[in-house]
């Protein structure tokens, strides 16, 4: 890993913008990722038509894991939630700025994405319910 990249990363763990909750949130979802202990929540809150007012995320872990889900917040305010539907594995290792990851750092990266989708997928249940 290059070493600015590896800065980077590590600034938004000490430092992330995005850490915190969202009382009430329109949309929230957590999970983990039990191969390094880390665990994700986070709380969106998104407008009527569908696009991303404020996001905060919560829990602990590892250093990827916690900066994947900054970076990952701050790139997607201000976006519609179908679009960020179709986000990939591709687009979180280009904010960390990252190519390649060995597969247990990959599910470290990867937890911030799994958790925003099922926040975003649970709009769509709301919505059969009513
Ligand atoms: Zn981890």
């Amino acid at each position: 890993m290059d070493d600015l990249y590896r800065e980077n990363i590590l600034d938004h763990y000490k430092n992330p913008i995005y850490k915190g909750t969202l009382e009430p949130a329109d949309l929230s979802f957590e999970d983990e990722n039990p191969l390094c202990g880390d665990h994700l929540r986070i709380d969106l809150r998104v407008d009527e038509k569908g696009n991303v007012t404020d996001a905060r995320f919560s829990g602990h872990g590892c250093a990827i894991s916690q900066a994947s889900a900054d970076l990952l917040l701050e790139s997607i305010i201000g976006k519609n939630i179908e679009d960020l539907k179709k986000l990939t594995k591709e687009d979180i290792l280009d904010l960390l700025g990252i190519e390649e990851l060995g597969p247990v750092r990959l599910k470290c990266a990867l937890l911030s994405l799994k958790v925003l989708k099922g926040s975003l997928y649970g709009i769509g249940q709301k919505d059969e319910d009513l």
